[in-house]
Order: C-alpha cells, then sequence, then structure tokens
C-alpha cells in the first residue's frame, strides 16, 4: 500500500492520473475523478476543472466525513463514493472513478461483465458486478458501490461509469483501463450472439495462478467474500 500525505508530490500524482485518463481514452471533459487516501482524509480531484487546466494546487485535502480543508475548491461531486470505499475497505490507497466508453454502454444496458475473458480475474473476483442505480453524488450511490466492491476491487455503476480502486494510483488506473478492455471485449461478444463463459474451475485455476504475483494476492485479500456467479 502507497502512503500518501497532503503534499505537491501526490497532488502532483493526482492531478497525472486524471490526465492519463484522457490520454487513455477513458476519461472526457470533468466526468472523471481521481483520489488518494492521505491518512487523514483524502486528496481528490475538484468539480468543474477540466483536465488540462488542472494544476496540483486545485487538488482538494478533505476528511472523509466531508470537512473541506481552507482555501481549497470544491471537492468532485462524487466525494461520498471515494471517502467510503477508504473507509469501508482498509488497505486501498487510490480511487479513480470515469465514464469510459464501453463500461457505460454496458452500466447502461446493466450488463455486468461475467467470467468471459480470463482477464476479469484481475479485479480479484470470478467478473465485475454492477452497481445499483441511485442519483450521481448521493450516499445511496456510494452505499451500491461499495456493496459492488465487497466481491471485486472495480464494478461498473448503473447508468453511470465505472469506478476501481487500488493500493496506489498506477494500480487503480491500469484497473479501470482493463474495465474498460473488457467492456468492450464483452460489448462485441453480445453482438456476436454473447460468450462463451469460464466455468468455475477454469477461473479458479486462473484466479490462482495469478496469486503467484504479490500484486494479484494482495487484490484477493481485499476483494473478500468473491462469488461464482455465470449471470450477466
Ligand atoms: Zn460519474
Amino acid at each position: 500500500m502507497k502512503q500518501y500525505s497532503n503534499d505537491l508530490a501526490s497532488r502532483q500524482a493526482v492531478v497525472q492520473a486524471l490526465q492519463a485518463l484522457g490520454d487513455k481514452n477513458l476519461n472526457k471533459g470533468t466526468s472523471g475523478n481521481v483520489s488518494v487516501f492521505t491518512g487523514e482524509g483524502m486528496l481528490i480531484t475538484p468539480t468543474g476543472v477540466a483536465p488540462e487546466a488542472l494544476l496540483p494546487e486545485h487538488v482538494v485535502h478533505m476528511s472523509l466525513s466531508g470537512e473541506v480543508d481552507e482555501d481549497q475548491l470544491t471537492p468532485s461531486s462524487e466525494w461520498q463514493m471515494h471517502a467510503d470505499v477508504y473507509s469501508g475497505k482498509p488497505g486501498v490507497s487510490a480511487v479513480v472513478h470515469c465514464h469510459s466508453p464501453y463500461a457505460t454502454i454496458l452500466a447502461c444496458a446493466r450488463r455486468a461483465i461475467p467470467a468471459m475473458h480470463y482477464m476479469v480475474a484481475a479485479a480479484g473476483s470470478y467478473g465485475i458486478p454492477l452497481a445499483d442505480y441511485a442519483t450521481f453524488g448521493s450516499k445511496e450511490l456510494s452505499e451500491a458501490n461499495l456493496d459492488a466492491l465487497s466481491t471485486s476491487m472495480a464494478c461498473l455503476l448503473a447508468n453511470h461509469g465505472q469506478l476501481a480502486i487500488g493500493f496506489d494510483l498506477p494500480a487503480a488506473l491500469k484497473l479501470a483501463e482493463l474495465v474498460e478492455e473488457q467492456a468492450h471485449c464483452y460489448w462485441g461478444t453480445l453482438a456476436i450472439g454473447g460468450p462463451v463463459l469460464l466455468d468455475k474451475e477454469q477461473m479458479d485455476d486462473v484466479l490462482s495462478a495469478f496469486m503467484t504475483y504479490g500484486q494479484q494476492e494482495k487484490r484477493r485479500d481485499l476483494a473478500s467474500g468473491n462469488k461464482f456467479n455465470q449471470e450477466d
């Protein structure tokens, strides 16, 4: 787990991560948001500042209960969803949320990603779950998100987008990118009759193989309570 703090380096990491989301075609405009856990609270991107205009001093430091430090901009409207991840999932250091195109298509069709490709296991589970719909920025959305993350390190948010967590920002970004790749792949298979799903034994083999990698083992620990579900 990477330790971030309310310093320039951590602020720069948040800025770079939001800009990287755009470079990877996972985010356009001001809809995406990024945060890191600082121990006392979190650093989170502000609302309404375009990624290309974002500077380290624009990044907002606030408590997990919503108190914003003095002289800060207004935090992302999704701050609650970020804060509740840090409160509810000890060990997580970074959260990335975006409306990446294919993840959002599936989220709008309310299609969780099943065990269709072995790499869904990179989220620590047998698929990428779908969080129930709730209004953006609401406590209900945050609760739905946390519920979906009880079995995974990433989820789709119904009629909204996707969210990925990690032990550091590069890991969360990489996972958000993987969710989008898997969503694109699933979308494609649905157009030609749907995927042939891997069975529990095949996915258990993949999850076991991934556990030989340090990060994956930690992911599996965090995404505890895995349930196998071949339904989409
Ligand atoms: Zn959003």
